[in-house]
């Protein structure tokens, strides 16, 4: 996530990509899918940022660039900030076949790994322990959200300033992607207040959108949006749904996300294409929460197509079934229904707001009063 307070998701998304139920609402632009479309390679170059360690050693993190020999914009995309939240990394390959091919003015960078030590410690953040979450992070100095970060710092601090300077501070553009966990739906989160990066948030294909990145520029301790802001470019986050897994679903939104907003910064060929419906912003009077009515198991409802369960993003219709408690004091079925008509943007429990981090913070007793569901009206 790019900012704890902006929790919360389940499991369950299961098959968003299977069942042809799901097209309509859910649909999303198949762009990649048409792959011949022509023509020439561009070059792709694979280069270091080369980090100092405090034991002097060297961590070389990886990323690419693809040149269209053409002026234009330097579109950077940075995924697993968060060692944990990695799906942007296949979003990052998927984009370079695209651009291999495509692209036709500017340069793509690529940095699937920018958070190298926290992906090989397979945690948010370097020096957490396990099923720990950003937030029992003792001190937080290992989250890389902190630029321009510090060539004397720790080891987390050197690799951030490392970054900005080998490559953050050469692009134009960002897109930041990181992962909710896994009961949250995807969503966009929008530089608030910067009218230049606007049309990259709009450009995206999430069916949820906040402007929320703050425009603000301090002198240390930035998100990687606000620097890139310092810098004089343009930014947007975005959250895809689920830590520590990568699901085709969520990658062709990442992908989808990425063509729209080339295509708009004329980059890519085309015009970007939009999602079906409406998109959503999540507010607190739009949102609708249902409850676990009393103590007991939470069974899951399932999708109209009846072959899944229901999973954050799904469409709903005040009234409709979403799942049943089993009630432990005498094993009656007591039923939950959806409490207003639209999306889901949480679907299933989080205990403790310690999921995706922790199994037992996904298991599905729930206290009664516990939430299992926002619905967001549109
Ligand atoms: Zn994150």
């Amino acid at each position: 996530m790019i900012n704890s307070k902006w929790s919360r998701r389940d499991f369950l998304k299961i098959a968003s990509v299977h069942g042809a139920g799901l097209a309509g609402a859910n649909a999303l632009p198949t762009y990649a899918a048409r792959a011949d479309r022509k023509s020439t390679s561009n070059r792709v170059v694979t280069e270091n940022v080369k980090t100092v360690l405090e034991d002097g050693s060297e961590l070389n993190t990886p990323f690419r660039r693809i040149e269209s020999g053409r002026d234009g914009p330097a579109l950077l995309l940075t995924a697993s900030l968060h060692g944990n939240e990695v799906i942007g990394a296949e979003v990052a390959m998927r984009l370079q076949d695209v651009c291999v091919r495509e692209l036709r003015a500017g340069s793509v960078w690529l940095v699937p790994m920018a958070n190298l030590l926290a992906v090989r410690s397979r945690r948010h953040s370097f020096g957490l322990g396990p099923e720990q979450s950003n937030r029992m992070h003792p001190t937080k100095v290992h989250n890389m959200q902190r630029f321009p970060g510090d060539p004397n710092g720790n080891n987390t601090q050197r690799a951030a300033f490392a970054l900005d300077q080998t490559v953050i501070r050469h692009c134009s553009h960002l897109v930041d992607i990181h992962c909710y966990q896994r009961m949250n739906a995807a969503e966009t989160l929008g530089v608030n207040g910067h009218e230049r990066s606007r049309p990259m948030a709009d450009a995206t294909t999430t069916r949820f959108i906040r402007y929320v990145l703050p425009a603000a520029t301090p002198e240390k301790n930035m998100l990687i949006n606000q620097i890139v802001l310092k810098h004089g470019g343009c930014a947007v986050g975005m959250e895809l749904s689920g830590q520590f897994e990568i699901s085709e679903r969520q990658v062709q939104i990442g992908l989808s996300s990425m063509v729209n907003i080339a295509k708009r910064l004329g980059m890519l060929p085309g015009e970007p294409e939009r999602i079906e419906g409406p998109r959503v912003t999540m507010t607190k009077e739009k949102s609708h929460v249902a409850q676990a009515p009393d103590s007991g198991i939470f069974v899951p409802g399932v999708a109209k197509d009846k072959i899944r369960n229901l999973a954050a993003e799904d469409y709903v219709e005040k009234g409709q079934s979403l799942g049943h408690i089993i009630r432990e004091k005498d094993l009656e079925r007591v039923p939950i229904l959806a409490p207003a008509t639209g999306y889901l943007a949480v679907f299933g429990l989080c205990h403790w707001g310690q999921c995706d981090a922790s199994l037992p913070a996904q298991h599905p007793y729930a206290e009664a009063g516990e939430a299992v569901a926002t619905v967001v009206t549109t």
